[in-house]
């Protein structure tokens, strides 16, 4: 039987120590519990042992929990491929989005976010190994997205995110995350609303923190391996 709170323990413990190792101050690593396929009673328990940042990936699957679990104070993260017809429920709903990769998508959310709500959160995600299959912009295009999200009145840029691929070995997965730590230590000179390196997951979680990750995104270590494996996509298809 796996105990989702004593995961939850470890994971921290983990984040905990990589920050020690790597001479970062102290509570400088968010925890975000990824939780696509898991039921909201994992979630309860998830809670009960003290997280309060979620990030799902599907946006149906998503706001049945975020209004099942109402009563409590969450944060939300939108962390899968965006289509555009999805733009409204998200800018609705969620407090976070580190899934975007084009203009459209931003100004969407921009105009659909509404004024009542704080600025929607965003991260602009980073295809750092150009990756066909995967969602994200090369390093390339980062000024000029950056530069127009800004501008966009209802969205606050808070950083970047990246999944890199996974059939790396740890050296070329470390100069992935230095990539990343170099870009996100620029853009976050030149904006001071950034602070957020959404990077790191079960199995990278102390390379992401050495190399400079402020939040990783965490799902198989706290609540074990998922069963669902046709929901297992994070690419554009
Ligand atoms: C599923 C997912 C994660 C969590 O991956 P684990 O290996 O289960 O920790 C993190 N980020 C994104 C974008 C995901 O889709």
């Amino acid at each position: 039987m796996i105990s989702i709170a004593d995961n939850v323990k470890n994971v921290s413990q983990r984040i905990q120590k990589a920050t020690n190792f790597a001479s970062r101050e102290e509570n400088s690593v968010q925890l975000l519990a990824v939780t696509k396929t898991r039921s909201t009673d994992e979630l309860t328990i998830a809670i009960q042992s003290g997280l309060t940042q979620f990030g799902e990936n599907y946006l149906q699957e998503a706001l049945t929990k975020i209004d099942a679990l109402q009563a409590y104070p969450l944060t939300w993260h939108f962390i899968g491929p965006i289509q555009s017809n999805k733009t409204r429920a998200i800018a609705e709903n969620f407090d976070w989005v580190h899934s975007v990769d084009r203009l459209k998508v931003a100004q969407r959310l921009s105009a659909q976010r509404p004024n009542t709500q704080l600025p929607l959160k965003i991260c602009i995600q980073i295809n750092i190994n150009d990756e066909h299959s995967k969602s994200g912009i090369p390093l390339s295009e980062l000024d000029a997205l950056s530069g127009a999200i800004t501008k966009l009145p209802n969205l606050e840029l808070k950083g970047l995110m990246t999944i890199p691929a996974s059939s790396q070995n740890e050296d070329a997965l470390r100069s992935s995350f230095r990539e990343m730590s170099s870009a996100f230590k620029s853009l976050k000179q030149r904006y001071p609303s950034v602070d957020t390196l959404s990077m790191g997951m079960s199995n990278d979680i102390e390379a992401a923190i050495e190399e400079g990750s402020t939040m990783v995104r965490i799902g198989t270590a706290l609540f074990g391996a998922r069963h669902s494996a046709a929901k297992e996509n994070t690419s554009n298809s």
